[in-house]
Order: C-alpha cells, then sequence, then structure tokens
C-alpha cells in the first residue's frame, strides 16, 4: 500500500482546549493529517511544546512579549488570518475564542479554504456576512461543536426542505435544578465544574448560565438555513444525544455518543470519511443508559431566552450579546458581579445599545467596541 496523502491541516487557537483535542485527534491519525500550522494568543510555553512535536511549517503566536522562548525551527512566523489563507493549508480548523476568530474565518473563506469552526461568537456575531462568503466562494463551513455535528451528521442523505425542526440539547450544567436563591449564591469554582463536558473556562460558565446553548441556537440557525421559530432547547443532562432533527413526516433523528469533543472533531477533519480511532471512547450498552429530556423552564436561565431574542433582532444585537457576555463572565469569574448578574449585564448591554441592520464587518467590530466599554463599567444598580 502506497503513502496515504495527508490532509494538510491549520489549528488556530492550538493552545485551547478544542486547539489540544484537535491535536490529540491528529496526533493519533497521524497518517492522514498533517499539521501545518499552529496559532495561538498567549500560551507560549504550550504553544511552544506543539511546535517541537507536529513541527509546523507557518506558527502564529499573537501576544508580544514571550515570542523570544519559541524554539528555533523551520518556520514562519506570521500573523492568524495568514496561516488561515496560506497555500499550504488545505482546512483551517478555527478553535479560537471570542471575537479573535472573525477575522481569519474571513480570510480562509476568501482563499477558498474549507473551515471547521468551534469558534461559535464567529456566527454569532458576523454570521449573515460569513454565510455570504462561503456561498460566494462556494465553501462548506464544518461544524465542530458537538450539537451542530450531530444536526449534520443527522442531515447526512437528508433534503434540508423536509426538515420541520432542530431540537439542541443542552446538559444544563451543573446548576438547572437549582432555585433562584441557590443560583445567586453560586461561586465561580462550582460553576467552572461541568458534570459531564472537558471544555475552556468561558464556555463552561456559558453552559451554567444557558448563554452556551442560546449563543448556539444562533449558530444553527446560520449553519443549517432554519428559522429561530423551528430551533427548540431540551435539557438532557447525561450529554448522550447530541441533538435531534425532525422530519416533515415526523420522524426524529438523534446523534448519541459519549460527551467527548474528539468526535466531532474527528468527523469534521476526516469528513467526508469516517473513521476508526482507538482513542474515542463507545457507550457501553451493558449499563442502563438513560435518556431524560426535559423543556428549561422559563424565567430560570434568563441568558437563553436573551441570547434568543437577540438572535431574533439581528443586526449588531448578537455582536453587542458575545461581547458583553465576554466582559461579564471575566467580571464573574473575579468576583465583581454574581452569577446572576451576568445575565444583568448583557440585558442592560442590549437595551442601550443602537443598533445597525445588516451591519459591515466595521459596524459589528464597533458594537463590540462600544458594549466591552459599557460593560466593564457596568454596576449593580
Ligand atoms: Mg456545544
Amino acid at each position: 500500500m502506497g503513502d496515504r496523502i495527508k490532509r494538510r491541516i491549520a489549528i488556530l487557537g492550538s493552545t485551547g482546549s478544542i486547539g489540544q483535542q484537535t491535536l490529540e485527534v491528529a496526533r493519533n491519525l497521524a497518517d492522514r493529517f498533517e499539521v501545518v500550522g499552529l496559532g495561538a494568543g498567549k500560551n507560549v510555553s504550550l504553544l511552544s511544546s506543539q511546535v517541537e512535536e507536529f513541527h509546523p511549517k507557518l506558527v502564529s503566536f499573537q501576544a508580544g512579549e514571550g515570542l523570544s522562548e519559541l524554539p528555533h525551527g523551520n518556520y514562519r512566523l506570521i500573523p492568524m488570518e495568514e496561516i488561515a489563507s496560506h497555500p499550504e493549508v488545505e482546512l483551517v480548523v478555527v478553535a479560537t475564542s471570542g471575537k479573535a476568530g472573525l477575522i481569519p474565518t474571513l480570510a480562509a473563506l476568501r482563499a477558498g479554504k474549507p473551515i471547521a469552526l468551534a469558534n461559535k461568537e464567529v456566527l454569532v456575531m458576523a454570521g449573515e456576512i460569513i454565510m455570504a462568503e462561503a456561498k460566494r466562494h462556494k465553501i462548506q463551513i464544518l461544524p465542530l461543536d458537538s450539537e451542530h455535528s450531530a444536526i449534520w451528521q443527522c442531515l447526512q442523505g437528508e433534503e434540508r426542505g423536509k426538515v420541520s425542526r432542530l431540537l439542541l440539547t443542552a446538559s444544563g450544567g451543573p446548576f438547572w435544578h437549582y432555585s433562584l436563591e441557590q443560583l445567586a449564591a453560586v461561586t465561580p469554582e462550582e460553576a467552572l465544574k461541568h458534570p459531564t463536558w472537558r471544555m475552556g473556562k468561558k464556555v463552561t460558565i456559558d453552559s451554567a448560565t444557558l448563554m452556551n446553548k442560546g449563543m448556539e441556537v444562533i449558530e444553527a440557525h446560520w449553519l443549517f438555513d432554519i428559522p429561530f421559530d423551528h430551533i427548540d432547547v431540551m435539557i438532557h443532562p447525561t450529554s448522550v444525544v447530541h441533538s435531534l432533527v425532525e422530519f416533515v413526516d415526523g420522524s426524529v433523528k438523534a446523534q448519541l455518543s459519549p460527551p467527548d469533543m474528539r468526535l466531532p472533531i474527528q468527523y469534521a477533519l476526516s469528513y467526508p470519511e469516517r473513521v476508526s480511532n482507538w482513542q474515542l471512547p463507545k457507550i457501553d450498552w451493558s449499563k442502563f443508559v438513560s435518556l431524560s429530556f426535559e423543556r428549561p423552564e422559563p424565567g430560570r436561565f434568563p441568558c437563553l431566552e436573551i441570547a434568543i431574542e437577540a438572535g431574533r433582532k439581528g443586526g449588531t444585537y448578537p455582536a453587542v450579546l458575545c461581547a458583553a457576555d465576554e466582559v461579564a463572565v471575566e467580571l464573574f469569574l473575579s468576583g465583581y458581579i454574581g452569577f446572576l448578574e451576568i445575565a444583568e449585564v448583557v440585558r442592560e448591554a442590549l437595551e442601550k445599545h443602537q443598533p445597525t441592520n445588516h451591519p459591515t464587518l466595521e459596524e459589528i467590530l464597533a458594537a463590540d467596541q462600544w458594549t466591552r466599554e459599557y460593560a466593564k463599567n457596568w454596576r449593580p444598580s
């Protein structure tokens, strides 16, 4: 057997949780993937060890200091958007967080590169622009988020016009059964302990407030071109069913697997092929696997409702949502505001914002900037 031609991938955000798990997949399937680009924000020591292991040709490091710690090697140090559009790269994994992924995603699309997208804020902030650009260049955006990967897998072989509803599952985070008084007293340490998923800090807090699920509804709206009225959220605490699709005839398809991000990552990287990987866990059917679903109780998780409302209104509102939430989560983690005040910061920023419809990228970034200033100075009234 001859050597397989390897898919040449670049990972932006390689030191984050998704980035590291993407490299685990690449390490395990080294006969299929060659890591040609690595980009990180500030963790220079981890980036250095990744560079030593994977020998990428292209490296990006955003924080100015620490650069001298990078190992010597035969690579070029360039900005993330140049990695994203570089001729060496065949598939760009966008695993950055917040707005950091926006410019590199656009650069990749304009260079005609397929994208595996984990950085959901990219679609939440600028879904209209990103999807128009993807369409113009006939590029498919491959979802890395577990819920969207599940929906994508359920849609294989189906006609989009025959979908009647998307059902996104949410673990509910550690507090879905808490009373409002209990929620008000939640500490950062408690909120950072997620019951089922291994994730970064920001998304762990967003899972506890269900802001993450609200953003995922917006993400699903853009990825699959489904109206908000046809997207529902279900609490499913064991995180075994990753999402469901209901069709016009009433049939429902679901995707199940143990909660492990490496499966959706691998599915996107190897698509359209399914690949065996000894590292990936399988459901143990000899144990009782209970599948329970509940609707989120209205009013209990205001961030979920605020996010969906911002998505429906569109324009610059979802960009304000992302920026306000990012600042609010930082304020919560540093002890300046309580858990329930995360929703208050976001709600007030959205109320004070002067929106723009069909915004340009500049208008989105301006809304982001305004919101950060506003949210940073937020104090409980
Ligand atoms: Mg998710």
